[in-house]
């Protein structure tokens, strides 16, 4: 493991070096400890050290990411094999006219056959898929099954994602002879050069279609409508996301396919609004009602229930009905039901009333003085 010194401190310029300061840096130092020149028993770390500080300093979003977190953090975000990872050394050795496998630098830096796996096939995941599906209320308080329709990539199943016609076979590549990599050596003077890439030909699988699948051009992939069924848990709330493993795209090149997102939306309810696992519903009853107390049945998601209104009960009031709510997720307990109390005033009155709400309204002014405000100031 190299120190903890900072990458410019190392390579001795400034934090506002231009990149050809640093490659000039750079260049200085790997003259001084290359493992070709310096036989003292430190140079090699230290020209490991310069180098990792080069690989870093030298790539646009490396030093954008070091500046902004720092040595210690950088470390966390970047493996030793991503620092390297791209750098290019070879066009500066070969300008100082060293001889140099890129492959054994590596190997020399992180030991082993690091330089096989760096530039081994990348196995990549199939795509993310996202799915929007609307749901009632009623549905998210009781869980419900969905079949949804899917657009999306597939393996080949005429072909098992091969993309060989059945009955036919592979057939080892002939640009890389079946290693999935391409060597190029280029001797400039003393100087020998080597570089390993993927193949072009093959994408780095060593193996070719000679005969193509028709169902699928030879890709060994297709495009499908696939009906999906999605358990939607009791409880799911508005915005929540459920994650269907593998049911993604299938990957390009054999690697795992991608994960299925489904959100969740909850269409507005006529009678209940949500907030977390509580209901709440807006009950109206009449002025002599909420004076003189009276019992009302009120819908819940799983039945009506009787409320018992207490004489005098307030505008406004809220009650609170316990485990009338939406269930929790995971399946313990549900929320309560919120009943909030509106007193309607009658907006047109028939003789009668009107006769008896004077009535009362004058029996009212003879109990209860009306109460002055003062407004001294
Ligand atoms: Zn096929
Ligand atoms: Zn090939």
């Amino acid at each position: 493991m190299a120190s903890k010194k900072d990458y410019y401190e190392i390579l001795g310029v400034p934090r506002n070096a231009t990149k050809e300061q640093i490659k000039d840096a750079y260049r200085r130092l790997a003259m001084q400890y290359h493992p070709d020149r310096n036989k003292s028993p430190d140079a090699e770390e230290k020209f490991k050290e310069i180098s990792e500080a080069y690989a870093v300093l030298s790539d646009d979003e490396k030093r954008r990411q070091y500046d902004l977190l720092g040595r210690a953090d950088f470390g966390q975000y970047y493996t030793q094999e991503d620092i390297f990872r791209g750098a290019d050394f070879e066009s500066i050795f070969r300008e100082m006219g060293f001889g140099f496998d890129i492959g054994d630098l590596f190997n020399m830096f992180f030991g082993g056959d690091f330089a096989r796996r760096a530039y081994a096939r990348q196995v990549t995941r199939g795509r993310d898929l996202n799915y929007n599906l609307e749901i009632s209320l009623e549905e998210a308080f009781r869980g419900t099954e969905k079949e949804i329709e899917v657009p999306r990539t597939e393996r080949c199943d005429v072909c098992g994602g091969t993309g060989a016609a059945p009955g036919t076979s592979l057939k080892t590549c002939g640009r890389c002879g079946g290693t999935g990599q391409i060597q190029n050596v280029r001797t400039t003077g003393f100087a020998r050069f080597v570089t390993v890439t993927p193949c072009n030909v093959c994408g780095g699988s060593g193996t070719v279609v000679e005969t193509p699948c028709r169902e699928c051009r030879g890709s060994g992939l297709i495009k499908r409508r696939r009906i999906i069924t999605v358990r939607v848990p009791a409880g799911v709330d508005d915005g929540q996301q459920l994650r269907l493993r593998g049911e993604g795209e299938a990957s390009p090149n054999g690697g795992p396919p991608g994960d299925l997102f489904v959100n969740i939306s909850i269409r507005p309810h006529p009678y209940f609004k949500r907030r977390g696992s509580d209901l709440y519903y807006d009950l109206k009853i009449g002025f002599p009602q909420a004076a003189l107390g009276t019992e009302v049945t009120v819908p819940t998601l799983d039945g009506d229930v009787v409320v018992n209104i207490k004489p005098g009960t307030q505008p406004g009031e809220v009650l609170r009905i316990k485990g009338k709510g939406m269930p929790k997720l995971g399946g313990y307990g549900r929320g309560n039901l919120m009943i909030r109390v509106n007193v309607e005033v009658p907006t047109s009155l028939s003789p009668r009333q009107r006769e008896l709400l004077e009535e009362l309204a004058r029996e009212f002014d003879q109990e209860v003085k009306p109460k002055k405000n003062f407004f001294h100031f």
